[in-house]
């Protein structure tokens, strides 16, 4: 009895910590898988983040609004550095978007990965590769069943920065990060991409952070880029 007490208190203050917003009446979501997903990743990146606030919408256009920029298709979600997550509902996923309703979840573990990775990295700016490849690897998107893709040598370099990957969002750059980042941890280990996040400076550009690279892998960004690129067809 004692036992079961202190887990529902525990599951409260875990809810608490979740404050989820439905902007429309078909937008329920199962809370517990939520909770589950937050617990689980502030375990992996041991960063602790207070509160979260998730605002779920049934159509495209409040959505749309809410963020200030109209939405392409494929783009359900966003995160915003004081841990807000604005998320289409199942029921917008499905009518109003190129994602199945059965992906929320997994979109939203993405979303929350970003808040993570941005209390890891202590709001510094993080190279779009890296960002999103971590995002991409704990939802598990974008590594099996994909298309063929189109690899250029230096692409840590072309999709560092935000225009870099938006020039390259329909080419590929998902994938190739993804791809890569499972690829360092697998090799490296999950460690060493906390360190090399914990470790980058404010301000990003492609020198800084290649020594920010070395340091942490005592390898030169390029060798493993090259790498990465010989284990793709094996
Ligand atoms: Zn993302």
């Amino acid at each position: 009895m004692k036992i079961s007490c202190l887990f529902l208190l525990l599951y409260y203050i875990l809810i608490y910590m979740i404050k989820i917003v439905y902007k429309g009446k078909k937008s329920k979501v199962n809370e517990k898988d939520i909770v589950k997903i937050f617990d689980d990743l502030k375990k992996v990146f041991s960063v602790d983040i207070s509160v979260i606030n998730i605002h779920i919408f049934d159509t495209r256009a409040e959505f749309s609004k809410e963020i200030k920029r109209e939405t392409p298709e494929w783009l359900v979600a966003n995160a915003s550095d004081d841990n807000l997550i604005n998320i289409l509902s199942p029921f917008a996923f499905e009518k109003e978007s190129s994602h199945h309703k059965n992906e929320f979840i997994q979109v939203l573990k993405h979303e929350i990965t970003h808040l993570f990775v941005h209390k890891l990295s202590k709001g510094n700016a993080l190279p779009k590769w890296l960002n999103e490849g971590i995002a991409s690897y704990f939802a598990k998107q974008h590594q099996k069943e994909r298309e063929p893709i189109y690899v250029e040598e230096d692409f840590c370099k072309k999709l560092g920065t935000p225009k870099g990957w938006n020039d390259n969002v329909n080419y590929g750059a998902y994938s190739i990060a993804s791809l890569f980042v499972v690829f360092l941890i697998k090799k490296y280990s999950f460690n060493k991409i906390k360190e090399l996040i914990s470790s980058i400076d404010k301000n990003y550009d492609y020198r800084g952070f290649k020594d920010v690279f070395f340091k942490v892998y005592k390898k030169e960004i390029k060798e493993v880029e090259l790498l990465f690129m010989d284990s793709l067809n094996k």
